[in-house]
């Protein structure tokens, strides 16, 4: 929708699938960080910003029958272990989709949705979820 790919422009970078690649090793992170576990003081200040693709397939998943109060309107849920078909494994929530339709190897994509409501506050906060692809 084109909505949606509007939004993706307009919302800042920390909502968008971004992680860090380390320039020593070759490594991809998500979320982003600022060394390398492997390489250490190596990769200190180097550490380069990568988007990871938003595409990729479901790994691993459980079904969530408990919700924090403010999730209590999409109880049960999905989450999803995710592969990137960069290899990168993010987990999140996948929705869009019948629960017993769920499957390991199943081609998903992160797109942003609106994650909550701040009630009286209005503040509303958006973020990545997994829908069928
Ligand atoms: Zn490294």
């Amino acid at each position: 929708m084109a909505s949606i790919a509007k939004e993706w422009r307009e919302i800042p970078g920390r909502y968008n699938l971004e992680g860090s690649k380390c320039p020593v090793c070759g490594k991809v992170y998500f979320p982003k960080r600022g060394i390398c576990p492997e390489c250490r003081r190596e990769s200190l200040g180097k550490m380069e910003d990568y988007s990871v693709s938003r595409e990729g397939e479901v790994y691993s998943f459980s079904i969530v029958h408990e919700a924090p109060a403010f999730t209590s309107k999409l109880k049960p849920y999905a989450v999803v272990m995710v592969r990137t078909t960069d290899g990168i494994m993010i987990s999140g929530q996948l929705v869009d989709v019948n629960l017993e339709d769920v499957r390991i190897g199943m081609p998903v994509r992160a797109v942003l949705r609106r994650i909550s409501d701040d009630g009286p506050s209005g503040v509303i906060h958006y973020g990545y979820k997994f829908v069928p692809n």
